[in-house]
């Protein structure tokens, strides 16, 4: 089995911030120092230019357009390429608030990873079941069926999956270790990727699921936006 030493920590910021706190707790954390983890932050788009002409943060997006040009008569979407062409090296794709709240499924979802290989960047990849799922025993089934969504343009280097149980997220509940370790051995038994998790990672749980061998990074949603408690997350 691959080991991938260096964690990762993905800030996913949602719909939050106006422009100046974000630029601001952005320079806070691209000026800390101590910090031991590889990081990438993903703002709302429209905050991204900003932070990117005054840090040195490695930035992502939440979403790009599944359709397959870079431009065009997409009223409102913001293609891969538009977002890699701003500075940015990262996507989230397939958020279960994505799923969600816009309807997507793993063709929308299996479009828009082409459509961020193609440009360039790192598709990371959320994958997750709900509460329910979870207790009718079907969550292999579940995300083996959204892994089914990668691409064959998909390899390790531009493709990294986040395991974000639906509950844990934004709930203050997260995962237990064994949950956790257990899922991601199972997805690197199909992708042997970085494999990331998210849901309700705070200060006082992030150092001992980082510590676990099947975890090679954090996605932090809420966590992610109050600089005491991110910056004790990432140092
Ligand atoms: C997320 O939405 O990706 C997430 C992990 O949120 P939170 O950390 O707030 O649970």
């Amino acid at each position: 089995m691959k080991k991938h030493n260096k964690k990762l920590v993905i800030a996913n910021w949602k719909m939050n911030l106006l422009k100046d706190p974000a630029i601001n707790l952005a320079r806070k954390i691209s000026e800390a120092g101590d910090i031991s983890v590889d990081l990438v932050i993903c703002p709302p788009d429209l905050l991204i230019d900003s932070i990117k002409s005054q840090t040195n943060i490695s930035l992502g997006a939440q979403n790009c357009s599944a359709h397959a040009e870079d431009f065009g008569a997409c009223t409102g979407d913001i293609s891969a390429a538009m977002i890699k062409n701003i500075g940015c090296n990262y996507v989230i794709i397939g958020h279960s608030e994505r799923r969600k709240y816009h309807k997507e499924n793993n063709d929308i979802i299996s479009a828009k990873i082409t459509n961020a290989h193609k440009a360039g960047l790192v598709a990371i990849i959320c994958v997750g079941e709900s509460l329910e799922e979870r207790q009718e025993g079907r969550s292999h089934d579940i995300v083996l069926n959204q892994l089914s969504a990668l691409p064959p343009t998909s390899t390790p280097e531009n493709t990294i999956i986040a395991y974000e149980p639906i509950w844990a997220i934004g709930t203050g509940k997260s995962a237990s270790l064994t949950e956790i370790n257990q899922m991601h051995e199972y997805i690197r038994f199909e992708k042997d990727f970085k494999i990331v998790y998210g849901g309700s990672v705070k200060c006082d749980n992030a150092k001992e699921i980082l510590s676990l061998g099947q975890v090679d990074g954090l996605l932090v949603g809420a966590a992610s936006l109050d600089f005491e408690q991110f910056y004790k997350i990432i140092k």
